[in-house]
């Protein structure tokens, strides 16, 4: 019965566009007579206003009993969460979350409003109305810690009339590679790029930002209020979680610890640090945190010198002792993996990485048809065959790009040809499988979905849809 109704609920939830949608907790014990008609202990409301073409407004509401409990956990937290929390008199930590949190920081004065970062997108709008109850000033400056998106996905929103400022990789990787598919607006990009330090002097106080890049990703920088005594460590820092390095954005291995240790020797002993992620720490808990890393680090090398593989240093469990840390998404097994892919791309010497094929198809789907980008496709691999990085990921992408545009018949051709590159590979499967379901072809979505299961039973992915795929059916 709960499976049902819980499906039937997800089902409506995931179908609303625009919708208010209200979750009331029964706090005040309504009698059932005084809202409904049904004799059943009520939890929670769920309000649901809808306004349709003729601009009437009907509203549905659905009662949600004890029945319904779970759903409306799951429901609530895809909504963003924002918390408040008070460091100095004029600046204040704002943790975000939806899945997972994220920290950014507000600097408030008499110039306006400072941020550093301002998490990911869908947590825009409720930070603005929390910054809104701290001061009827402005947002003026947008400091990006670095680039990811749960730092700098509110940039969208305060970015129209704030002065963004961020490393200069920033703006490089958001408009090359993968990225250059997200179409990022204007507003969105850094204003000032920067690649040394700078002061800011700003509500009367010089705010130092501080370029640390290399060991998170290539655009890591820390933000110092230099008098309050505050610093923003960004992702450089996740507190009593272990760390991740994104390998992919030019973060690295060595640097990580070199640049903690950086800033450990530019910051006083008594600043209060506010992580990327997790509870604000101290200089103190800095220090521990370089350590673990390198001693990690140690670990691992030496069991790769000694002959191992990173499979078998994961079987041995030789973090054993730092499980105290794995108190956030990278688990000490992925740490273990996270090192030792490090410490092979610094022997790589980090060469830069071919651009994608997906690049120069992009700029022809733009103008064109998918079939031109095809043609270009088999041309290029054919007379430029060193000159991109022909691998699955580019074509997958480039036909989730035509996915979300609604190209379905493109984004089929797309997937199609990536089948015939790949046709070992569950995921090229799964992808030419969504592109039908979204399409509306139930028939052949199953087809692919269950090629793809075929291949990797672990695509659960692929089989939650197969699964709702096929309940559609009966
Ligand atoms: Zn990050």
């Amino acid at each position: 019965k709960m499976e049902k109704d819980r499906q039937k609920l997800e089902d409506f939830l995931n179908s609303l566009k625009g919708e208010v949608v209200s979750i009331i907790p029964n706090n005040k014990n309504l009698g059932l007579a005084q809202i409904y008609g049904i004799a059943r202990r009520i939890n929670f409301l769920l309000i649901i206003e809808k306004i349709n073409d003729l601009k009437m407004k009907s509203k549905t509401i659905f009662i949600i009993t004890a029945i319904m409990l779970i759903v409306t956990n799951t429901f609530a937290q895809k909504k963003a969460k924002v918390e408040v929390a008070k460091i100095t008199d004029n600046i204040y930590k704002l943790e975000a979350t939806t899945t997972f949190s994220v920290n950014m920081l507000a600097f408030i004065g008499d110039d306006g409003i400072l941020l550093v970062d301002d998490c990911m997108a869908e947590a825009s709008e409720t930070i603005q109305a929390e910054l809104k109850k701290l001061s009827d000033k402005p947002v003026k400056y947008i400091i990006s810690t670095h680039v990811h998106g749960d730092h700098t996905g509110g940039n969208k929103l305060f970015g129209k009339d704030a002065i963004i400022i961020a490393h200069s990789n920033v703006k490089k990787q958001l408009t090359s590679g993968f990225n250059i598919l997200q179409e990022f607006s204007e507003e969105s990009l850094p204003d000032k790029s920067i690649d040394e330090e700078m002061t800011l002097n700003f509500n009367g106080e010089d705010v130092r930002i501080i370029p640390l890049p290399g060991g998170h990703s290539d655009s890591d920088m820390i933000v110092w209020f230099t008098k309050s005594g505050v610093v923003c460590m960004g992702s450089l820092l996740l507190t009593n979680q272990l760390p991740y390095i994104d390998y992919n954005a030019g973060g690295g291995i060595k640097a990580y610890p070199e640049n903690i240790e950086k800033a450990i020797s530019i910051l006083p002993d008594d600043a209060v640090l506010v992580a990327g992620h997790g509870e604000n720490a101290t200089i103190d808990d800095l220090k521990k945190y370089s350590e673990m890393i390198t001693k990690t680090t140690g670990i691992v090398q030496q069991g790769l010198n000694n002959g191992k593989t990173v499979d078998d240093l994961v079987k041995d469990k030789v973090l054993a002792e730092y499980d105290s840390w794995a108190n956030g998404f990278v688990t000490t097994d992925f740490w273990i993996k996270l090192i030792a892919t490090g410490l092979s791309n610094e022997k790589k010497n980090n060469k830069p990485a071919k651009e994608s094929i997906a690049i120069p198809l992009y700029y022809t789907v733009k103008e064109k048809k998918a079939e031109a980008a095809i043609n270009q496709y088999r041309e290029l691999k054919k007379n430029k065959p060193d000159d991109y990085d022909f691998g699955e990921q580019g074509l997958n992408m480039l036909g989730y790009y035509l996915l979300g545009k609604n190209r379905f018949d493109e984004a089929i051709e797309i997937f199609k040809l990536n089948i015939k590159n790949f046709p070992d590979s569950w995921n090229v499967y799964d992808s030419l499988g969504e592109a039908y379901m979204k399409k509306g072809d139930k028939e052949l979505a199953i087809k692919y979905y269950k090629k793809s299961l075929e291949i990797n039973p672990d695509n659960t992915n692929g089989e939650k849809f197969l699964n709702e795929l096929q309940k559609k059916e009966k």
